[in-house]
């Protein structure tokens, strides 16, 4: 879709970023082969998929990509539509788990001295009698106690609530928050085991099934986000109708309906706006605004945060004058893979490396053999829920279950018949009573019904 816009150079950060992820964070950033079909009767056609995808393949310096005619196509990718079909392309890109991307990332700045705190927010941004950054005030979510930090420089990175703290200094440059939504589908409900993606008949926007975490998941819209941004947001009735009649067109024979649906989910993307074009053809460039003291990075993609990260520090740089940002720094540090443990597979333990790091360690050592296998119908491990509870910051079971695991997005009813051995795995290492269960428990359903069901 970049290189279509002809936003080349963002197109070359992300798949230099991407390759370098999928090196340096085995285990949490893999590889992942797509097929997308090709139509006589539609665009793209073959010609220019081809040029893009040769693009795309000299910017990350391999060929990955190849044609399948009809037949084969159609074995790979049974039920896809027949008529008119030329083939389609396989082609190589890569998945993450978002969350527990941005959880490693906090967890290295632990481990190099950070601090890092939740269920808080900056509300004030201090500054002295010059006008020069002094600090931040912070306010508690929940008790609402404020505190004040004194600092030189801060770093505004709040994605679509960045003008909140730091309005645009550009009059006709403003955030436009976007919403993206899922539905999330069990991974018997498509008879194919690489991800697909096709463009959507109303939009010719790409939309992706994609297989994750022992389910798929399949979207994503891109919609103006109206409401509350302190709110939840939720997929709307009419992102359900256009998810599903993309997959109706195109897998016209395949029998999935919204009822097999585990659950819906929704995210904001903060994109820059300078004249309120259509959706998907905003800038997914991201902009440094610095105000004495204060740099606010925002916009952008999750694949080039290191970039994003650079140029803040770059930005913040005169304001820390003894701090140096390392130049091409490695983001993670790498552990040793050995296999010290026949009780986990080779998969097993590079999916633990790439998602906790050292961490791996405990989960292995302090976890019964039942403790190591699978929630059902999922990659996840028992033993990740204890380790979360107990070192990943959980103030509420929504923290756990929906975003250091994603048990509550891919099971049904938000994992509620596993709640029961969730509580006994992680009552140990959590401080609550069993009033506290109790409540935890039933805000957390309520949670899951109001943002993630698909009723
Ligand atoms: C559906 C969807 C699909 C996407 N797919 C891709 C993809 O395939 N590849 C890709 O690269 N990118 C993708 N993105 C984009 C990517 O997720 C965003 O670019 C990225 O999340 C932006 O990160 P951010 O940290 O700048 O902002 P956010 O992720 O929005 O984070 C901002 C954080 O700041 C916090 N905050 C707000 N106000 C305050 C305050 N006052 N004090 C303290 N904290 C505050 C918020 O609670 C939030 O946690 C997708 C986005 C969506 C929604």
């Amino acid at each position: 879709r970049y290189l279509k816009e002809g936003r080349l150079y963002l197109t070359y950060i992300s798949v230099r970023e991407r390759e370098r992820l999928i090196k340096e964070a085995q285990g949490l950033v893999e590889p992942l082969d797509f097929m997308t079909p090709v139509y006589s009767n539609r665009r793209p056609g073959r010609l220019s998929l081809e040029a893009g995808l040769r693009i795309y393949d000299l910017m990350s310096h391999r060929r990955d990509h190849r044609f399948y005619g009809q037949n084969e196509f159609s074995m790979r990718v049974p039920c896809v539509k027949q008529e008119n079909l030329q083939g389609g392309f396989r082609f190589r890109d890569a998945q993450v788990d978002d969350a527990r991307l941005v959880l490693r990332v906090i967890n290295e700045a632990l481990l190099w001295g950070g601090h890092a705190i939740n269920y808080a927010g900056v509300i004030e941004i201090s500054r002295n009698a010059r006008g020069d950054v002094a600090g931040v005030v912070i306010k508690e979510n929940e008790t609402g106690e404020t505190k004040q930090v004194l600092t030189r420089a801060v770093i505004n990175a709040t994605g679509s609530w960045a003008e909140k703290l730091h309005p645009s200094p550009d009059q006709s440059l403003h955030l436009r928050p976007l919403r993206g939504s899922h539905l999330v589908f069990p991974g018997w409900a498509f008879p194919f085991p690489e991800a697909v993606t096709f463009f959507h008949p109303a939009d010719r926007r790409p939309i992706f099934i994609i297989p994750w975490e022992g389910v798929v998941i399949y979207g994503t819209t891109d919609v103006d986000h109206k409401n509350d941004l302190s709110l939840e947001p939720v997929i709307s009735e009419g992102e359900i109708s256009y998810l599903m009649d993309g997959l109706n067109s195109f897998f016209p024979s395949l029998e999935v309906s919204l009822k097999d649906a585990i659950s819906s989910y929704a995210g904001i993307r903060p994109v820059l706006s300078r004249k309120q074009l259509a959706p998907s053809k905003e800038s997914r460039e991201h902009v440094v605004w610095i105000d004495r003291g204060l740099v606010t990075i925002t916009g952008g993609k999750l694949t080039t945060f290191r970039e994003l990260a650079a140029d803040a520090l770059k930005a913040a740089m005169p304001f820390l004058p003894s701090v140096k940002p390392a130049e091409n720094e490695v983001i993670f540090r790498q552990i040793p893979d050995v296999l010290t443990d026949n009780r986990v597979s080779a998969a097993v333990l590079r999916r633990l490396t790439g998602r906790y790091g050292d961490g791996k360690r405990e989960i292995i050592k302090d976890s019964s053999p039942e403790d190591l296998s699978n929630i059902p119908g999922t990659n996840t491990l028992w033993a990740e829920i204890r380790y979360a509870a107990k070192h990943e910051a959980i103030r509420h079971l929504e923290d756990l279950l929906l975003r250091r695991v994603r048990i509550g997005l891919i099971t049904p009813e938000g994992g509620k018949e596993h709640i029961g051995r969730i509580k006994k795995l992680c009552a140990p290492v959590l401080p609550w009573d069993e009033g506290k269960w109790d409540t935890e428990i039933n805000m957390y359903l309520e949670k899951w019904r109001q943002a993630h069901s698909v009723a």
